[in-house]
């Protein structure tokens, strides 16, 4: 029989976690063939609901389960584990301020990030979906300098996932003929959907919808706001698109990518595209054997280049903010 592979899922009584460790126990992230241990962490406070989650579990009888393990310590919950995901952070409350916000995440990530380097297995690889989770990754991965920088990364999936579908919708294309889609940036309102490297069955996605008002005046911004438009229609928040894009990440950072196809991903930059490097970033990527490349060589034109050095700059503040709090 096969080693079960060991998942850390943080937050795991969340709304997040409800839809994602169902998915993660039948067998969404390795396929049916390999059995998944779960870690689950959550506040001391939130325990007893955790309970009643693994209960659930439990009466799924999932063949691929081979164990589940809940509590608030990480460095008990993070022992061995090959991936870790983290989803739970502190929501911006009224009237907290970013420094605020930062400074309390810093509080979960950076504690987090010196369990992962002290008790993770080797091969561990971490996924930031927690917000703000470019710069919760940027805090993880600098509290662990044992573990290789390549190894963190935060969730732009969604982003990704949405841009597919809208412009699905536009075109009137499948969402399996769009490929190449790619997020730049922040995981924010900066974030910028790229449709100048996307294709449409086969062709340039910004020359098949020819229209540059459209993509600057609804496109860009629905795929944007689209959290706080489904906050507004369902009255809370996109729990279930951010478990499926969680497994999507996990899912093909695991398995690869297609040849004629790439994912975003927020890593950790080495200077491409003038990304300044250290910063967890949004790109392009295509991953082989467990490890991510950023695309290389794509031709950026001068709306792209602002968009980009926008959503950057933000980036570059946000780790500056950090910097200043001794978090990273
Ligand atoms: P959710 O499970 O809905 O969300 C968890 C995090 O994911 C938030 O930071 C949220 O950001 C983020 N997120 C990313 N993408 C999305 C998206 N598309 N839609 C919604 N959220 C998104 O939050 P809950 O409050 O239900 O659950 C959080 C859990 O985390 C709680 O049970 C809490 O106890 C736990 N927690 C655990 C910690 C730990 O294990 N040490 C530390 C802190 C909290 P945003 O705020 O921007 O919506």
């Amino acid at each position: 029989s096969t080693t079960p592979v060991k998942v850390a899922v943080t937050g795991a009584a969340g709304q997040i976690g409800y839809s994602l460790l169902f998915r993660i126990a039948s067998g969404a992230l390795f396929g049916a063939d390999t059995p998944v241990e779960l870690r689950l962490l959550e506040i001391t406070p939130a325990l007893k609901a955790l309970e009643g989650v693994v209960m659930e579990l439990d009466d799924c009888a999932f063949p691929t389960l081979a164990g589940v393990q809940i509590g608030d310590d990480p460095n008990t919950i993070f022992d061995g584990v090959n991936h870790a995901l983290l989803v739970g952070a502190r929501p911006r409350g009224p009237g907290m301020e970013r420094g605020d916000l930062l400074e309390a995440n810093g509080g979960i990530f950076a504690p987090q990030g010196k369990a992962l380097n002290s008790v993770a297995a080797d091969d561990i690889r971490v996924t930031v979906t927690g917000n703000p989770a470019n710069t919760n990754a940027l805090i993880a991965m600098s509290n662990a300098p044992d573990i290789p920088k390549e190894r963190f990364s935060a969730l732009t999936r969604l982003d990704h996932n949405r841009a597919i579908s809208q412009l699905a919708a536009k075109t009137g294309a499948s969402v399996t003929d769009i490929k190449k889609m790619t997020i730049w940036g922040n995981h924010s309102a900066t974030q910028y959907p790229d449709l100048f490297h996307t294709l449409v069955g086969g062709r340039v996605a910004a020359e098949v919808v020819n229209d540059q008002q459209w993509l600057e005046s609804t496109y860009i911004p629905t795929v944007a706001k689209r959290g706080a438009a489904i906050i507004d229609a369902r009255g809370s928040s996109s729990a279930a698109s951010a478990a499926s894009a969680t497994i999507d990440h996990v899912h093909d950072w695991a398995a690869g990518t297609p040849a004629d196809d790439w994912v975003s991903m927020s890593v950790c930059s080495d200077g491409s595209y003038g990304v300044p490097e250290g910063l967890i970033s949004s790109f392009p990527v295509t991953v082989a054997n467990g490890t991510w490349s950023i695309v290389q060589g794509l031709e950026i034109d001068d709306f792209s280049r602002g968009r980009i050095d926008a959503t950057v700059k933000e980036l570059g503040e946000e780790r500056d903010a950090v910097k200043g709090l001794g978090l990273i």
